[in-house]
């Protein structure tokens, strides 16, 4: 089965906000890419994640200290994901491409890979947001139905109360099982990831092969078996949280659209980038906190519209691509508040569960 096409661009909407975003840039002489903020900020958060695992693995604190440090640990990884590696593989975080390799490549420290998460989500989610069977974002089958086009199971009635254990185990799930399979199987669902050359076969499994000497045999070693279990539970559940959290809140909502493509034709009814405001939200977009923690990650309407552009300038062109919404008569999805999305986004699971 091919993948769907997209209708043609609405030509006005579409070339005039690409050209507003554009003048952006020139009248202000802005870069697209990362500043010095992103890269203290970079720094910030990957001394920390070090600081954590050193501490933890070789002066190991009191217990009830070690579990909070391994949240943190877990929260840093979330972080490390959102700031340096996502913007790193969409090549946004600086312009030097060294540099983007060197941050996207911090996913395969931390245990996943940077080619294929390029397939899963630059190729797959960026082009098809929450088009069923071919979005893998979408699919937590048989546990969770994400989408209206799901098939629904008895266990969906449910779905409300235990999504949030679901979500936590995406990282572990992720790093010990899915990338393995995409290996295997070459494939993102239903689409085939680009062709492995020899060195992406040594650095998929040098990197594999890293991540357990750093994150098992080591700590194992350090603290003993049972300790590191715990520890590593802890770490790698709460990255799991945060990870799936961020990404639900702005695609799976009771607002968002799931579109299919025709049968007929295999086209999707709107243009990609009507096709991207539909389907993504902004959540708590006035948090500078969580703005800065997220990597701009709660302005998924601007990252999803210019997701090579870096995340620092997302609070500036989301002014701009509101005001174009408003005048060609397009309604932009966001949440002010966080705990608005969140309930969106349960409701929406309540909802595809039980009715
Ligand atoms: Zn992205």
């Amino acid at each position: 089965m091919a993948t769907p096409k997209f209708s043609k661009p609405t030509p006005n909407f579409h070339q005039e906000l690409k050209k507003r975003v554009s003048d952006y840039f020139r009248e202000k002489h802005l870069s697209r890419y990362g500043n010095s903020p992103l890269y203290l900020k970079a720094g910030i958060i990957v001394l920390t994640f070090i600081l954590l695992y050193v501490h933890l693995v070789f002066f190991t604190p009191y217990w009830p200290f070690a579990l909070l440090e391994c949240l943190l640990l877990g929260a840093m990884t979330a972080f490390i994901g959102f700031n340096v590696m996502h913007d790193g593989a969409h090549g946004s975080f600086s312009d030097r491409p060294w540099v983007n390799k060197l941050a996207g490549l911090s996913i395969n420290f931390l245990g996943a890979n940077v080619f294929m998460w390029k397939t899963k989500h630059n190729v797959v989610h960026h082009s098809f947001t929450n088009v069923e069977g071919v979005d893998d974002d979408l699919n937590a089958r048989p546990f969770l139905r994400l989408s209206p086009t799901q098939k629904k199971f008895k266990i969906h009635q449910f779905q409300h109360y235990y999504f949030i254990f679901t979500y936590s185990l995406l990282y572990l799930y992720w790093v010990f099982f899915t990338d393995y399979k995409k290996y295997v199987t070459k494939k993102v669902g239903m689409v085939p990831i680009q062709k492995m050359n020899l060195s992406d076969h040594i650095s998929f499994w040098s990197f594999k092969a890293i991540h357990l000497i750093l994150f098992l045999v080591i700590p194992i070693y350090m603290v003993g078996f049972s300790q590191w279990l715990i520890g590593f539970a802890v770490f790698g559940l709460f990255a799991g949280l945060l990870l799936t959290m961020v990404f639900q809140l702005a695609h799976s909502l009771e607002e968002t659209a799931f579109p299919l493509p025709s049968p007929a034709t295999n086209s999707l009814e709107d243009e990609w980038m009507i096709h991207q405001i539909r389907t993504t939200a902004n959540f708590a977009t006035d948090n500078k906190l969580l703005t800065w923690f997220l990597g701009g990650l709660n302005f998924q309407v601007e990252h999803h519209l210019f997701p090579k552009i870096s995340h620092i300038h997302y609070p500036a062109i989301s002014k701009i691509i509101k005001q174009a919404c408003g005048e060609y008569n397009i309604t932009y999805l966001e949440h002010q508040k966080l705990r608005r999305a969140f309930l969106s986004h349960f409701r929406h699971l309540r909802v595809l569960g039980t009715a």
